[in-house]
């Protein structure tokens, strides 16, 4: 069910934010701090922070945490590592920090501002027109302006299948899986020339294999 809803079938407000991501929250921030308006979000997971929902457990920022967000909360406390690959610079949030915040500016500005309607679990279907993934309850949103926060379209490997031929014998998962299964192979072929590839390699060093254990393909111009 809608976390507040104006009531089921007609939703007043005067921006239809689609996707509680990075994007549709910060934009709704900002709509909240430079004007009246008032703002309804539709997203399809269950919290904001959009695909930090699905991520890898050891993902984390790849910048300092005080340079992502939104505008009007800082992210950490601009700790400097003492320890660790990143010591001396500064902290990188983890994805589940990076949720709880989001959280936060839902919970702490966003809901109490009384100018935010959040439907988690619904799905936008088209015109203004949206339904609950629970109930299949349909929603119709007055907006003059609907803003489309999924343009990015963020796609990470436990969303789909792999986009190659596996052959038989061979366990292929997603880095999601990797923490629970990191003891059990002597050698481990990680796929992919971007961040996930990279930190996949990095947490399995940190596992204490040998790089000898562990293949990388990768594009040439990666
Ligand atoms: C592993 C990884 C690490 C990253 N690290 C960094 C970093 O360190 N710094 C940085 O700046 N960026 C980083 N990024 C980039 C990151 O994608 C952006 O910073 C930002 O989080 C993207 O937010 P978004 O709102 O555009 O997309 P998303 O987070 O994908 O949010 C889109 C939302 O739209 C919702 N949605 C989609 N379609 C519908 C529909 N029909 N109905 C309802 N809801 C819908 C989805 O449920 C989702 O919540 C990283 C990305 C990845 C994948």
């Amino acid at each position: 069910m809608p976390e507040q809803s104006g009531g089921s079938g007609n939703i007043e407000a005067d921006y239809l934010v689609i996707g509680g991501g990075g994007m549709g929250m910060a934009f709704t921030d900002s709509i909240l701090s430079e004007t009246d308006a008032t703002v309804a979000i539709v997203d399809r997971y269950h919290q904001p922070g959009g695909h930090w929902n699905t991520a890898y457990p050891f993902v984390r920022l790849h910048q300092p945490s005080a340079f992502y967000g939104v505008n009007s909360r800082k992210l950490g406390s601009d700790h400097i590592d003492a320890t660790g690959w990143n010591q001396g610079l500064f902290e990188l949030a983890t994805n589940s920090e990076i949720c709880a915040y989001f959280d936060q500016v839902m919970q702490q500005r966003f809901l109490p501002s009384g100018r935010v309607q959040y439907f988690p679990m619904c799905d936008y279907v088209a015109d203004r027109r949206f339904k609950s993934l629970i109930s299949g309850e349909g929603f119709e949103v007055t907006a003059k302006t609907i803003v489309d926060a999924t343009y990015m379209n963020v796609t990470v490997p436990s969303m789909r299948p792999p986009s190659y031929e596996v052959e038989d014998g061979i366990d292929c998962v997603a880095p999601n899986t990797l923490p629970a299964v990191a003891g059990q192979y002597d050698h481990y072929m990680v796929i992919g020339g971007g961040k996930t590839a990279m930190d996949a390699c990095l947490f399995l060093l940190k596992c204490g294999l040998c790089p000898d254990q562990i293949s990388w393909v990768m594009p040439r111009d990666s």
